[in-house]
């Protein structure tokens, strides 16, 4: 049986990205600038509904230069959610600031806005990191006005959440800086890519001033400030710009799979799906589900079964304050990210499955309650 996977690399069936990429080499702007670069900035701006955006090499690079652009420095608090992917914070560390991480609530896995609350009272922070995980929207109209009351900027870790559209808005346009992960999991991918958005022009403009080595405007080699090398290539940016003309298709066969599971799996009261909201279109970027506390069944022996399958399945994100890495950083909350990572698993979600692979799927689960 063929594996089936969680979430691979899925190009266009009308091959967008090779005739971009051929673009480039017919142009000979192999390099990491040219019109790909350009384009893919401007389409996906256009797409989320921002006014600017910088291509970068990863999220990651995105993320660090928007702690960059709120000014961060050593000895900084940033809040961040804890229940995410180590890529959120390990920037914060980059400069030599400190994390706190926030606990989650129960009804969209992400960012609790009463812990986040919590947190200010305790802290000053420099910024509040927030996640959109698994393409379920945090409940950012409340971080926002949270945020907005104590006047910290806002960036919105929407790695995982791109086409996902929260009250008729993109997730990772609400923050002071949103940024979007192109890794080869994610729902599109260049390879490996980010992308850094705001409406604040002079922010993204200074984000690509930095992510081009920190080269001033003269005619010899000026440098006044410390730079990086994190900008796309114009190969990526070109697998970038046509994976995005397949975006919807892909956000729409992401979320038929999560339905899926949602009808297969209904009837198992131990089983429950990670939450969809009629506020939001999420991407469903990979369905998740938990299994009951008091249920016999864990997750290693869901996962376990799955693999005896060739079906690849992952925990849960191990959330942040109980890494050995961090293990020295405050934490504002109770247990549910804790209990989310114990009781919860993420199923295939691949765009290329068939309903064949889908039930395939959702038979071995069953078979451990059958
Ligand atoms: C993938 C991911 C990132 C990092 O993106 P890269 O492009 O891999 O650097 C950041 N945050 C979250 C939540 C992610 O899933």
């Amino acid at each position: 049986m063929e594996r089936i996977l969680l979430s691979s690399p899925h190009m266009s069936q009308e091959g967008y990205e090779q005739a971009y990429i051929k673009e480039a080499f017919d142009t000979n702007w192999i390099a990491p600038l040219g019109a790909n670069v350009t384009k893919f900035e401007e389409d996906l701006a256009r797409m989320v509904g921002i006014d600017y955006a910088t291509a970068l090499s990863s999220g990651t690079a995105a993320i660090h230069l928007a702690l960059k652009n709120i000014g961060l420095q050593q000895g900084d608090i940033v809040f961040c959610q804890s229940l995410t992917f180590s890529a959120s914070a390990n920037p914060i560390c980059y400069e030599k600031a400190t994390p706190v991480f926030i606990d989650s609530e129960p009804e969209t896995w992400n960012m609790d806005p009463e812990m986040l609350r919590k947190a200010f009272e305790k802290y000053t922070p420099k910024a509040v990191i927030v996640v959109h995980l698994y393409g379920i929207s945090a409940k950012i109209d409340e971080i926002k006005a949270i945020c907005q009351e104590h006047n910290t900027p806002l960036i919105e870790d929407a790695a995982e959440s791109l086409g996902t559209i929260y009250k008729g808005k993109w997730t990772g346009t609400f923050g002071d800086y949103g940024i979007f992960s192109f890794n080869g999991n994610k729902i599109i991918t260049t390879s490996g890519g980010g992308m850094l958005v705001s409406n604040n022009k002079a922010g993204i403009e200074k984000a690509t001033f930095w992510a081009t080595q920190a080269r001033e405007k003269a005619r010899h080699y000026q440098h006044e400030e410390i730079g990086y090398n994190y900008r796309l290539s114009n190969i990526s940016a070109g697998i970038g710009r046509g994976q995005l003309k397949v975006l919807e298709e892909r956000v729409e066969k992401k979320r038929y799979i999560y339905q899926r599971y949602v009808e297969g799996l209904a009837d198992i009261e131990d089983i429950e799906m990670i939450p969809d909201h009629d506020y939001e279109r999420s991407n469903h970027w990979l369905s998740a589900m938990l299994i009951g506390p008091s249920s016999s069944v864990t997750p290693t022996m869901v996962m376990d079964v799955l693999d005896k399958e060739n079906i690849e399945s992952r925990p849960v994100w191990k959330p942040m304050h109980l890494q050995p890495v961090f293990a020295d950083c405050d934490y504002i909350g109770g247990h549910v990210a804790e209990d989310l990572f114990n009781r919860g698993l993420c199923l295939p979600s691949d765009s290329k499955m068939t309903d064949q692979d889908i039930d395939r799927v959702i038979a071995t689960i069953r078979s451990l309650w059958d």
